[in-house]
């Protein structure tokens, strides 16, 4: 059978496995009838269990038994009115279990899967019959809700009552409308209505009234049927389905009346179609096959969406009373025929799958084609059959009631309308790989143009690399070459300056052999000259030497003649006191004598100190002149030739001087040979009187002399010039100027040179370089110049101030010697004491050095033998010494140890002692014990015997010792 074969088609079509759910048990679903007689046949919707694979059958759906309600109109008016008591049926709505009477005695029962009796409202109705298969529609399964029933007994009421008054009349239509519009997503998911009326096998578009026989195609593949040329138009609010409910319904009474038939003999059906999408649930690696049965593997990112396309068919069938009855309405059989050919095959059919018979005529009608998917089909059919109160319903009622029944029993394989929503995959992964390509195009553009960056960067940097480069190279070279010439520069430098250093050296060396050469040229030849010099000297200083020790012997043993001389004279004086006793005025005569040759004694004494002090003077001069010479010896290279000629000239005055000395030697012998003479005639000569005047002739005749010698060299200097010595007082070279000291002293020695170097002021230079030179020799040497020219050129002030300032010994040797000098002149006594020559003499006591002290005592017995001389015979003053504070340095030095000191103390001492004036002050000072002791231990017996005569004459001493 046809039927049977679609069937298989429709189930063996399907290769998908999708998962089928039931999403609730409805009261269709939950109650199965244990009485319905095919019951065992009817698996349970609660039991889902999956068919297996066999005849063919489709094994991918769950059974669902179509459902059937039964609905009891209410009485209406007429049935009201009528007496027509309606006992022909019992509703048990709680056992969903009704009664039919077969006649008067027995009832027949039915079970349906629900009893809704005339007061069930629309809403309970709807709840209960549609809801369900709205809720499958839904979540993807088709459904079908067909109302079945004699004319007037309320299906159009129960569907299609669009509820305008009432809003509670709505039918199962509006409802379900508003159901699916209110679950149903606008942006997503879609409702799409269609509206047909089936009448004598006609399909027409009550939505598109001119489309008035619309053809009914089959899916070959599937088997799913659809009328491609219906108006399809999509719903989004219940009110918009109302109005095109309304305009349907208004179009089928419009054809109907044209067809000149009552709507109770045509098939109405609302197509509702309806596509929800739905979000797969997301699997790890979620399969879907493909009709291909080849696997797509999906990406985790990529949410399966998967769309449901269900429908919902509602039929408000034509009227199941038989047309035969309806006969009346004047329709041909044929047409009559045709109105009843779809109802009586779905009888049919349903009759076939109720019996599980092999074929079902399924294409025997248009509405059987058109419920295929209904019945025996995958979709949840749910059937209300509705049937009148009255017993004029009773036949109808009856056939209704089994064609309910005979319903129930068709089992349909209830499937889930679901695809892959294939499109909107492909376009959300057409649009991904859209979105990948514009991706990947940037992401290569990004490449590219960094790419195209970093190789105008990698030029740029080669472009700056070889700049760089060309700049590095140049500046190398640059380099370069400014070190090659600073090199070149460097050697030819350091070679200018090696040749100049080597020129250096050779001048060097030739100056420093030159000048060697030259040197010791010049230090020999003036070694030579000063070692002959020296030699000759020498020589000279030791011929001199040796004939003044050779005079100083003679001096000596005149002296110690005359001491003899004395001494016998002493004898004879005393022989002659002791002979000539009373011849008191001889004895005075003979004692003056005795002063005089004492006197006379005391200068030879002097003139020997003199010529002692004079041959040390040439001593210290040649030791002077040595040493000086040699110390001077760098600085007098330049001055050689000038200090040689100086030196000759020198040399000249010394072979002079020496000359002259000879002379004074040769003199002074002779005065030697004269005194001795003089000596040795001496006592014979005493008692005439005559030997002291003559032998102190003698005396100055010697010195005399002396001057004489000196006057020679004046002679000499005078060839000279007088002018040129004194101008080498002022030489800038000190022994210039020593050597013009000295032969100016020499000078100054003559009385008749005096007057004439004053004149040419060399006295004035002689005291200006004692006043400021700091060389000891011309100190000492200019102090020694004639005594009187000093004096009167303020000379004593400058000694004393040379005395006060200068430490030398030498010096104050000299000062000291040349103030003892001038103590001895009596004339300038008074003058050299107001100078402060006495004070200053006693200052230099100072100095330790024994030569010093010998010319202060020297001085001291000068100044006291001048003052007992200015003294003799008239009554004179206290002695100036004495004033001047010389008594305790006298008194302390009268022990001491260095003999020419004493004796002079001693000398000095005597003359002090000779005026009583002093007496009280030598007594005071302690003088007058070491006068006792002179008396008793001085080694001269003259000065022990004067000592003796002092004490002894003087009455303070007398009287003094005896206090004792
Ligand atoms: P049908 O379509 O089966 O020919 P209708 O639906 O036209 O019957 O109903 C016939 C009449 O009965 C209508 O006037 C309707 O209003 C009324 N009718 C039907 N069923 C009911 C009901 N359950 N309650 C009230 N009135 C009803
Ligand atoms: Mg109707």
């Amino acid at each position: 059978m046809a039927f049977s074969a679609n069937r298989s088609n429709v189930s063996g079509g399907s290769p998908r496995s999708a998962t089928v759910r039931l999403e609730r048990a409805s009261s269709l679903t939950s109650n199965t009838s244990p009485t319905h007689p095919r019951s065992k046949a009817i698996p349970s919707a609660t039991s889902p269990g999956r068919r297996p694979s066999r005849n063919g059958r489709d094994d991918s759906g769950v059974s669902g038994r179509v459902r059937v309600a039964v609905r009891l109109r209410p009485r209406n008016s007429e049935e009201l009115k009528s007496d027509d008591v309606a006992d022909y049926i019992e509703l048990m709505p709680e056992l969903k279990r009704l009664k039919l009477r077969k006649n008067n005695w027995d009832f027949e029962t039915f079970q349906f899967d629900e009893i809704l009796n005339e007061t069930a409202s629309q809403k309970r109705v709807y709840e209960v019959v549609a809801k369900p298969v709205v809720e499958s529609v839904l979540e993807g399964y088709n459904g079908t809700v067909m109302a079945y029933g004699q004319t007037g007994t309320g299906k159009t009421f129960t569907l299609g009552k669009l509820g305008e008054d009432d809003a509670a009349d709505r039918g199962i239509m509006v409802r379900a409308m508003e159901d699916i519009l209110a679950n149903a997503s606008a942006e997503q998911d879609s409702v799409s209505v269609s509206y047909l009326q089936l009448y004598l096998e006609t399909v027409q578009d009550l939505l598109a009234p001119e489309k008035d026989n619309l053809t009914i195609s089959e899916d070959p593949r599937t088997g799913d049927v659809s009328l491609p040329g219906a108006t399809c138009v999509e719903v989004r609010h219940p009110k918009s389905f109302l109005e095109l409910l309304e305009a349907g319904e208004a179009n089928r009474i419009a054809a109907n009346t044209k067809m000149n038939t009552e709507s109770s003999r045509s098939h109405a059906l609302l197509l509702v179609n309806v596509k929800k999408s739905v979000k797969a649930k997301q699997e790890k690696e979620s399969t879907a096959s493909n009709e291909n049965g080849s696997s797509l593997q999906l990406s985790k990112s990529h949410s399966l969406m998967t769309i449901r396309k269900s429908k919902l068919l509602i039929v408000d069938l034509a009227g199941s009373e038989r047309v035969d009855k309806s006969g009346s309405e004047g329709h041909l059989l044929e047409e009559a025929k045709f109105i009843n050919l779809s109802l009586t095959a779905l009888g049919k059919c349903i009759n076939a799958l109720a019996e599980n018979s092999p074929h079902v005529p399924i294409r025997d009608s248009k509405l059987t084609r058109l419920l295929r998917d209904s019945f025996g089909g995958t979709a949840r059919t749910s059937l209300v059959i509705t049937i009148g109160p009255s017993s004029q319903h009773r036949a109808e009622t009856m056939s209704t009631i089994l064609f309910g029944q005979r319903a129930m029993k068709v089992e349909n394989m209830v499937k889930l309308r679901e695809e892959f929503d294939y499109k909107s995959l492909c376009r959300k992964l057409e649009a991904d790989l859209d979105r990948l390509i514009a991706e990947n195009e940037r992401q290569n553009k990004l490449v590219l143009d960094t790419e195209e960056q970093l190789q105008k960067r990698a030029e740029e940097a080669e472009l700056t690399i070889q700049q760089a480069e060309r700049k590095a190279k140049v500046l190398l070279e640059e380099s370069h070459a400014k070190k090659l010439k600073l090199q070149k520069e460097n050697l030819d430098s350091i070679r200018r300056l090696q040749q100049e250093c080597s020129l250096l050296e050779k001048e060097l060396k030739e100056n420093a052999v030159k000048l060697q050469s030259e040197k010791e040229a010049a230090v020999v030849e003036k070694e030579m000259q000063i070692q002959n010099e020296r030699a000759k000297k020498q020589q000279e200083k030791e011929e001199y030497i040796e004939e003044y020790q050779h005079k100083l012997e003679e001096l000596n043993k005149k002296f110690e003649a005359e001491r003899a001389e004395r001494e016998s004279i002493e004898r004879r004086l005393q022989e002659i006191e002791d002979c000539m006793e009373g011849q008191n005025k001889l004895e005075l005569d003979d004692q003056e004598n005795l002063n005089e040759l004492a006197k006379k004694m005391e200068e030879e004494s002097h003139s020997r100190e003199r010529a002692t002090r004079e041959l040390g003077e040439w001593k210290l001069q040649g030791a002077f002149i040595a040493s000086n010479e040699t110390a001077g010896l760098k600085d007098e290279v330049k001055l050689l030739k000038q200090e040689i000629e100086e030196q000759c000239k020198q040399k000249e005055v010394l072979e002079k001087e020496v000359k002259d000395l000879k002379q004074q030697m040769l003199q002074l012998s002779y005065d030697t040979d004269e005194t001795r003479k003089v000596l040795e005639k001496g006592p014979t000569r005493v008692s005439l009187g005559a030997e002291s005047p003559m032998s102190l002739s003698k005396a100055h005749h010697m010195r005399e002399t002396v001057n004489g010698q000196r006057a020679t060299i004046a002679k000499l200097f005078e060839q000279v010039g007088l002018h040129k010595i004194l101008s080498l007082l002022e030489s800038e070279d000190v022994d210039v100027r020593v050597h013009a000291v000295k032969v100016v002293a020499n000078l100054a020695a003559e009385e008749s040179n005096q007057e004439k170097i004053v004149e040419s002021g060399g006295i004035v230079s002689l005291l200006r370089l004692l006043d400021s030179s700091q060389d000891d020799i011309i100190r000492r040497v200019a102090a020694e110049t004639n005594q009187e020219l000093i004096m009167a050129q303020n000379g004593t002030r400058l000694l004393v101030r040379t005395a006060n300032e200068t430490d030398d010994p030498q010096t104050l040797r000299m000062v000291a010697g040349a103030i003892a000098n001038l103590c001895g002149n009596e004339k300038l006594q008074a003058r050299l004491r107001e100078d402060g020559g006495i004070i200053a003499l006693l200052g230099m006591a100072r100095s330790r050095h024994p030569d010093v002290l010998a010319q202060i005592a020297r001085g001291i017995a000068n100044f006291a033998k001048c003052e007992s001389r200015a003294a003799r015979g008239q009554k004179r003053e206290k002695s100036l010494l004495i004033e001047d504070g010389a008594l305790p340095w006298i008194v302390e030095n009268a022990t001491n140890e260095i003999s020419a000191v004493r004796r002079h103390i001693e000398l000095a001492l005597c003359h002090l002692a000779q005026h009583e004036v002093n007496a009280v002050d030598l007594i005071a000072a302690g003088a007058l014990w070491e006068l006792v002791r002179i008396s008793k231990e001085c080694s001269r017996e003259d000065i022990r015997i004067l000592a003796t005569k002092n004490i002894t004459s003087s009455s303070s001493f007398q009287s003094e010792l005896k206090k004792l």
